[in-house]
């Protein structure tokens, strides 16, 4: 590769800029580490999701106004399920595992946390793809392609995944199979002077459908299904998306114009529809020598669990916690060891809540 700068060395570079990445980074800088954050937005989730009330706990730690003045969101209160019960279920987290929590747009809660970060001493490099990482003798050398198409390279005592669930693992010991499922996404409905206050979850026999509010008054919704199903559709991936959206009992309904009349075409108030890799990522490695994965790239939960970006967060910091122990300290191996016990076993709690409240399979 032509390379065409190279940048000083630092204790830790962290490699994508989602929640887990951008907290990470954040916490290490607060810790008094030289820590740069490169991200590049490719792989990037988008659309709505739901920040838990424990994740928003989490980030206003860090930032206590970031929800009222950084990065406001619609409260979300309630749950309209259809989950694996008679009927629809009006409660929060005692029937279904959402819960409340706020409903925000995922580019903007993203690009806040790197502010936020880049605030407290975080190198933020925007636009920059991490193409491949080597180790030379005790660094870590990674390889840059900047937006403009320049090639440079970081070198770093510490390297942290943080690519999420879509991404290259760099360090992985078992190679990456294709996703075999899918989201499809998209805005529904009219804008309304009044915005939802609920998340809409119902289950199909083909896959799961969620529902967030929007800002802008619309929902936001997500079909989460089986690649094998959206390949054996036999119409356009609108009209597929639309005719399964009509099948619902309590998503149909959201599609009912701001006057309270049906949308009288089927597709006419979906907007561009997005797909987006949705499998659960079972835990396989979190920490090796000199490295660490935090997020998704350590363990991805069912994106219905809507506990992501809590899990995230929660993995990031512990992650960091573990980094800044290793950078004072030469004992890296047991901290590493440690923070790759605790994520294991944060991940086999989680699947046995999965498999109890049945949100699990497909
Ligand atoms: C359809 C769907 C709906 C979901 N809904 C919710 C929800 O409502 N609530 C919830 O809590 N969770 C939800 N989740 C899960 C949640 O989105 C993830 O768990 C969370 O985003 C994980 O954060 P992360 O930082 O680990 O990874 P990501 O958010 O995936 O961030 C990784 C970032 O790294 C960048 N990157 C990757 N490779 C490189 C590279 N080589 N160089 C530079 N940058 C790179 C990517 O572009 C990306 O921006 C959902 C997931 C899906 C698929």
């Amino acid at each position: 590769m032509a390379q065409s700068g190279s940048r000083q060395s630092i204790d830790a570079v962290v490699v994508g800029g989602g929640p887990a990445g951008a907290i990470c980074a954040l916490t290490l800088a607060r810790g008094g580490a030289r820590v740069s954050l490169v991200h590049w937005d490719g792989y990037s989730i988008g659309g709505i999701e739901l920040v838990s009330g424990r994740a928003r706990r989490l980030i206003e730690q860090h930032c206590p106004d970031f929800f009222l003045q950084v990065a406001p969101g619609i409260e979300v209160n309630e749950t309209v399920s259809l989950w694996g019960t008679p009927g629809p279920v009006r409660s929060s987290a005692m029937f279904n595992p959402w819960g409340a929590g706020v409903a925000l747009e995922r580019e903007l809660l993203d690009r806040a946390l790197r502010n936020l970060a880049s605030t407290a001493g975080v190198s933020v490099i925007p636009d920059t793809k991490v193409v491949g990482i080597a180790r030379r003798s005790d660094r870590w050398e990674l390889s840059l392609r900047l937006g403009e198409g320049e090639d440079e390279l970081l070198h770093a005592r510490f390297v942290v995944l943080a690519t999420g669930r879509a991404a290259a693992r760099f360090f992985d010991q078992t190679p990456m199979a294709e996703s075999s499922q899918i989201a499809l996404m998209a805005s529904l409905g009219q804008q309304s002077d009044a915005p939802g206050h609920a998340l809409h979850v119902e289950a199909m026999d083909n896959g799961w459908w969620y529902a967030l509010p929007a800002a802008d008054g619309r929902h936001f919704a997500g079909f989460c299904t089986s690649r094998e199903v959206v390949k054996q559709r036999d119409a356009s991936l609108r009209d597929f998306f639309s005719r399964e959206l009509h099948r619902t009992r309590l998503l149909t309904p959201l599609m009912t114009s701001a006057e309270g009349n049906p949308c009288n075409t089927r597709s006419a108030r979906i907007s561009r529809i997005t797909g987006r890799t949705a499998d659960v990522r079972p835990f396989s490695k979190a920490a090796g020598e000199g490295w660490i994965a935090v997020g998704d790239a350590a363990f991805a939960p069912d994106a219905l669990s809507g506990m992501g970006i809590e899990l995230a967060i929660e993995s990031a910091q512990r992650g960091a916690h573990a980094l800044l122990e290793a950078i004072r300290t030469a004992g890296q191996h047991d901290v590493f060891a440690a923070y790759e016990d605790s994520i294991h076993a944060r991940a086999m709690r989680h699947h046995e809540t999965a498999v109890a409240y049945r949100y699990r399979e497909l």
